[in-house]
């Protein structure tokens, strides 16, 4: 007997039939004898649809400004999570099985207080772990919790599959199984690369790294999650047959297995390739260069929340003046070129400069710590390519390059195949 929690993804509820295919994978691992907690995602295009609707009201007031409030935000969106984790306990008491619905707040999840990008603080696992002894099956709503404030707080898009990591660890399960469109965490998104290959495993920090530089099969804080508290994690498919030979393996599950490096053995110099649309890249000319320059500038920035990635400094030439050019995401440009010019005098600079539409595509791999020369790779790729470079990044396991929104896809693949990453 094993004690698995199983989060299901958007697509895999998107409809009766696929909650009835869902039901068929939860049976599968009852009838097996393991506890089975499960997490379930919205209806895919429910929580889209929900968030248009907040954005959507101040509008259609003629409210002078476009802001809403955040608790609101999350009573409306967490919703979609409601109508899937009932839908489900539904099918599977249907079939026969014992099954019950939880939302965040009865577990309770608890969370802190950043409404709309909550993190979670506390699971209390007791109760969950008491049902599961006495055979009842928990169907969590995911991507929810309880704030500080008594009120619902949602995780952040991609959510559900923190609360399911979360929850596997508040429980002590055995594994995490994350089901998703996909039959695993491939090299590249296989949507643009259909040459990708699936990964049997991958190392906690290449998946953080996948994660935050835009794979979205996995939300960043889970794999954070699943790295401190040893969560065995698989991402796997929810479309095949549950029934189908090999499904139901305990030790060695079909898909992708997130785990320590140690746990593998042929480790390639470069393993994926990710790529986060919607950057925008924001330039200060002729800044003064003195110290607290830096802190002038990325200091009010902050307090906004808005979030800086890449920065470069260029090295002055006469020693006084200097430009500084650095990435937001493109939906946080037009805030940021706000705060920036309610500091100018503090700053001191010319003129703020903005353009939107870019991509950062990125190369992950922890080979790359002891094999020089993978940087240059990239570069003359993309540049036999004629794809133009505005920044870059490095760090020990991966190299980020910002580049023109329109060569994303022909760069992503480029990459790929440059490390002999394709298949055959
Ligand atoms: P869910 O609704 O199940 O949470 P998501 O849409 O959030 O699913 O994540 C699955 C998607 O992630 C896949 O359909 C795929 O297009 C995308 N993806 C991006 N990068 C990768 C990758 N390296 N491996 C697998 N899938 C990826
Ligand atoms: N439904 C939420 C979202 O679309 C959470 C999730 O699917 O993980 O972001
Ligand atoms: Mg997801």
């Amino acid at each position: 007997m094993a004690r698995i929690v199983m989060k299901f993804g958007g697509t895999s509820v998107a409809d009766l039939d696929r909650i009835k295919n869902v039901a068929r994978h939860v049976k599968r691992e009852v009838d097996a004898g393991h506890e089975v907690a499960v997490v379930v995602s919205a209806m895919s295009g429910k929580t889209n649809e929900l968030v248009g609707w907040v954005q959507n009201m101040p509008k259609v007031i003629g409210a002078n400004s476009p802001f809403y409030d955040a608790r609101e935000y999350d009573a409306i969106v967490a919703s979609g999570e409601q109508v899937t984790s009932g839908l489900l306990a539904i099918a599977l008491q249907s079939m026969g099985i014992n099954a019950r619905s939880w939302q965040g707040w009865q577990i309770p999840i608890r969370t802190d207080n950043a409404h709309g990008a909550a993190r979670i603080m506390e699971i209390e696992g007791a109760d969950i772990i008491k049902r599961m002894g006495e055979g009842q099956v928990a169907i969590v709503a995911g991507f929810q919790g309880l704030g500080p404030d008594n009120r619902i707080a949602t995780l952040g898009r991609g959510g559900s599959d923190t609360s399911a990591v979360a929850i596997a660890a508040a429980v002590k399960a055995d594994r995490c199984d994350i089901y998703t469109d996909v039959d695993g965490v491939y090299t590249t998104d296989p949507r643009i690369e259909p040459k990708a290959r699936r990964l049997k495993k991958i190392a906690f920090e290449e998946m953080l790294e996948m994660a935050s530089l835009g794979a979205k099969v996995l939300q960043v804080r889970s794999v954070e999650l699943a790295m401190v508290h040893k969560v065995r994690t698989f991402v796997r498919s929810s479309f095949e047959d549950p029934d189908a030979p090999g499904m139901g393996d305990l030790l060695n599950p079909p898909g992708t297995l997130i785990c320590d490096e140690d746990e593998i053995v042929e480790q390639e110099v470069v393993t994926g390739i990710a790529y986060a649309k919607d950057e925008a890249q924001i330039s200060l000319r002729r800044l003064a260069d003195r110290p607290g320059v830096s802190a002038a500038i990325f200091g009010p920035l902050a307090e906004s929340h808005i979030n800086v990635d890449m920065i470069v400094q260029n090295i002055s030439e006469d020693g006084s003046k200097t430009d500084m050019t650095f990435t937001v995401p493109s939906g946080d440009v037009e805030k940021a070129i706000k705060v920036l010019s309610d500091n100018k005098d503090k700053i001191g600079y010319d003129v703020a400069q903005s353009e939107s539409g870019l991509v950062k595509v990125s190369v992950i791999g922890i080979g790359m710590r002891s094999h020089a020369g993978v940087a240059a790779t990239a570069f003359r790729a993309l540049a036999e390519k004629g794809i133009n470079i505005k920044a870059i990044t490095t760090s020990e396991i991966k190299i980020s390059i910002l580049i023109d929104g329109p060569y994303a896809e022909l760069a992503v693949r480029t990459l790929h195949s440059c490390y002999g990453l394709d298949k055959n």
